[in-house]
């Protein structure tokens, strides 16, 4: 038996490719040649017995006719018949008619006949319709049953029936012998011959009759037709059993061991080895052939097999040293991470992406190690090394899912894309805060791995190509840098991130606001306000500053605008006033002097809460009067406010508050908002002080004739923005009441200004006289 192995370290293919099912097949090959030659048999015998029963019955019918007419002739020949029908005529029976009688009573004895007798027809009624004229009889019946005997002339007992009698009297013109068969309840089936007696002048006289049974010609039809059938089944099956056996040996068997082999070198399980046990077959038939050519193809499979891995072989192989050497092309050998070309080809893929995709979204991540040059020229190029393979370590160890490249010498990119881009303000959190943790545990330079970040989101609005998003990602690390710096190398400043990246800045605004109020992530700043002309402190300014864990120190103008245009700057506001009456009862506690502090309220506020109502509400529970608390309202809030603010204004004035015009020239209004509101102060823009000097000193006659048009309406006068001597000068020079700015002080927070109060009060000049 022919057998070969085929051993592949390649499958070349897999066997769920090709599924032979190994299903029970409904007409397997050898139910259907039986069932075929059952139906032929079954159709063959049917057809034959049917054709064979007619014949065989024809015959027979000839061969009775053939007996019948030769014993009627026989009788007719022995008969004088003119003598006959003399004693008929006579009722005389000569000698003749007994020889007559004994000679028919011979034949029947002798011929195994039913009956034979000689009748006249008479008619065709129900009785006497034939006339008995003579009747063979056996010795047997002669001696056990006389009453058989026929008496001539005399008249059958038993008539006939009117039918048969019929067809007696119908014979009578008939010149040869007639035949037919015949049923009487008397006789049964009978088979009758009539052959008509005439005389020598041709004169009918009588009818010479044999009568045969139709039971012994019908069961010899049966009796045929069984043993017909018999033979022809037997016939059959012998045919059928050598058949099927001839089928089973030289169509069905090899067939079968074919379809095996075939299915089994198919349906191997096994990766590496293909199988195919050729049948043994030898049927010197057609099929002998199938399976010939079925071994071939098999062994030519074979060949093909092995080209088809030895091609895969190779390729596997080239794809591997591609790799190789791909990898090596894109990998920076120092640090192993990617190199720029890499960094170049992610880049045009990013571009791709960009172009395809709609809603791709990704984030640039520039890192920049801070003093890799000073540890370079203090510890040496090996330390150097090493700080950049930690650093590289550092950003691959929070970027997990990140492609991480070295695009210069101390400079790392990150590209987040899905799980890093959701996560990348947590993962941007993280990095800050284990970076920290790094600085404060190792005691090597070039174990305190500094980085400085910046990140930038692709957006369409922004950016055109992705190089945009990398020039804003660059310009985002260089700004956290400078702040970084200046912040004393504290990296908390370095927080501060994606500067451009407005859509982002108010999406997120919007979306911590809330926390940040829950969380008092919002501090109030205080900045102090001083009196001219005596140099001390009268009252502070609250000023608000987000401080965000994760974006950093978020100043009120990147704020302020969004939560207004988010209708959201009441919670700012009353958030800010509750805190100042907070922090009022700090001072108070500390012994502290309490000088009055001024908010900022703006009009939008009015239409989402009463604000009155809300003020009086908040200093009642902090204990503090409504004087040491002042509303400032913009000059444009004012200019475009309606009748309903003018009146919730006039209202806090009653119940006690101060309101103050802010930004008081800055050109929204004229000076005839004087006259319509009833305000305690106005401070001046920060502009009008600031640009005293341009277009031959404008600013100096506006700010002295306002401050001499106050003084005529009773109203005070505060300028802000004050930041050299000079504009200090001026105001002193014009009246101005009160200034505020950095010339004096900065903002500060509420514990700094605290501990200056506590500590060095001397140091801050203050009076408390009513402002
Ligand atoms: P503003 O009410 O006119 O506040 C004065 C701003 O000028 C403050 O900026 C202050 O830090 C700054 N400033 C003070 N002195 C000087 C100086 O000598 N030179 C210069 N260049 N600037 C000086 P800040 O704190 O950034 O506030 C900006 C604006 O944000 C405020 O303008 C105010 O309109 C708004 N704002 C701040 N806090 C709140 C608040 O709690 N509620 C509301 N509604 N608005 C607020
Ligand atoms: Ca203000
Ligand atoms: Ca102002």
């Amino acid at each position: 038996m022919p057998l070969f192995s085929i051993s592949k370290t390649v499958r070349p293919y897999s066997p769920e490719m090709v599924v032979l099912e190994k299903k029970k097949f409904k007409k397997p090959l050898k139910f259907t040649v039986i069932l075929g030659c059952v139906i032929f048999i079954t159709i063959l015998c049917v057809s034959v017995g049917i054709v064979s029963y007619f014949e065989y019955k024809n015959m027979l019918y000839d061969r009775y006719e053939a007996y019948i007419t030769d014993v009627l002739n026989y009788v007719r020949s022995n008969t004088d018949v003119d003598d006959l029908s003399e004693c008929l005529s006579t009722g005389q029976k000569s000698e003749k008619f007994e020889k007559l009688q004994s000679l028919i009573d011979n034949v029947k004895e002798t011929h195994k006949i039913e009956y034979l007798y000689i009748i006249i027809p008479l008619n065709t009624d129900k009785t006497d319709n034939v006339m008995n004229v003579m009747a063979a009889m056996t010795r047997y019946e002669r001696e056990n049953d006389p009453s058989a005997y026929v008496e001539l002339g005399g008249l059958t007992g038993d008539s006939y029936p009117s039918e048969t009698a019929a067809k007696y009297c119908k014979a009578k013109d008939s010149k040869a012998i007639v035949f037919f068969v015949d049923e009487t309840p008397e006789f049964g089936f009978d088979f009758t011959g009539i052959l008509n007696l005439k005389t020598s002048d041709g004169k009918f006289f009588a009818q010479l009759c044999v009568d045969v049974p139709e039971r012994a010609i019908r069961t010899s039809v049966q009796d045929n037709l069984v043993a017909t059938i018999l033979v022809i089944v037997g016939i059959c099956i012998v045919f059928t059993v050598a058949f099927i056996f001839w089928g089973s040996k030289r169509v069905v068997d090899p067939i079968r061991k074919l379809e095996k082999s075939v299915v089994g070198f198919v349906d191997q399980k096994t990766c590496g080895e293909l199988r195919y046990e050729a049948p043994d077959i030898h049927t010197g038939n057609e099929i002998e052939s199938l399976s010939n050519a079925v071994t071939h193809m098999t062994e030519d499979l074979d060949g093909y097999i092995n080209k088809v891995v030895d091609a895969e072989r190779e390729s596997e192989r080239l794809r591997v040293i591609a790799s190789d050497m791909t990898e090596l092309a894109n990998k920076d050998s120092l640090t192993g991470v990617k190199n720029k070309n890499a960094l170049a080809l992610h880049v045009q893929e990013l571009q791709l992406k960009v172009d395809d995709e709609e809603n791709f979204a990704f984030a640039i991540c520039v890192f920049d190690c801070d003093n890799l040059k000073t540890i370079n020229d203090r510890y040496g190029h090996e330390k150097g090394d090493r700080y950049l393979v930690d650093s590289s370590n550092f950003i691959r160890n929070i970027f997990k899912n990140s492609e991480i490249y070295r695009a210069g010498g101390d400079e790392f990119i990150a590209i987040l894309t899905d799980s890093d881009f959701e996560n990348k303000n947590e993962l941007v959190d993280q990095f800050y805060r284990e970076l920290g943790e790094i600085k404060l545990t190792k005691e090597n330079e070039w174990e305190q791995i500094r980085i400085t970040m910046g990140i930038a989101t692709f957006n369409r609005k922004l950016d055109h190509l992705v190089s945009d998003t990398f020039r804003r990602a660059d310009k985002s690390m260089y700004s956290n840098k400078r702040i970084g710096k200046i912040a004393n190398g504290s990296y908390q400043s370095t927080y501060f991130m994606e500067s451009d990246d407005a859509y982002w800045k108010e999406q997120y605004i919007i979306d911590s606001f809330k926390n940040a109020i829950d969380k008092k992530l919002i501090k109030v700043y205080y900045q102090p306000i001083m009196r001219i002309n005596s140099g001390k402190l009268v009252l502070l300014e609250a000023l608000a500053r987000w401080i965000d864990p994760v974006r950093g120190l978020i100043s009120p103008g990147e704020f302020v605008g969004i939560l207004s245009r988010h209708h959201t700057l009441h919670l700012l506001d009353l958030y800010m006033v509750e805190s100042v009456c907070e922090e009022f009862t700090l001072r108070a506690a500390e012994g502290l002097p309490l000088v009055p502090v001024s908010v900022n309220v703006s009009a939008q506020d009015f239409d989402f809460v009463d604000i009155p109502q809300k003020l009086k509400e908040i200093t009642d529970r902090h204990g503090i009067k409504p004087k040491n608390i002042i509303v400032e309202i913009t000059e444009q809030d004012i200019a475009e406010g309606t009748d309903h603010f003018k009146d919730a204004l006039e209202k806090l004035r009653q119940l006690g508050f101060k309101v103050w015009i802010d930004d008081f020239g800055s050109g929204y209004s004229s000076l005839n908002v004087l006259s319509r509101y009833k305000v305690d102060r106005i401070k001046f823009d920060m502009d009008l002080i600031r640009h005293l000097d341009d277009n031959n000193g404008a600013n100096r006659k506006i700010l002295s004739a306002m401050i001499e048009v106050c003084g005529d309406l009773g109203i005070k006068t505060l300028a802000e923005g004050v930041e050299n001597e000079e504009q200090f000068d001026f105001l002193k020079e014009v009246g101005c009441d009160l200034a505020q700015g950095f010339y004096f002080y900065k903002p500060e927070p509420a514990d700094v200004s605290i501990y200056k109060f506590k500590h060095r009060s001397a140091d801050i000049p203050h009076e408390l006289d009513e402002v």
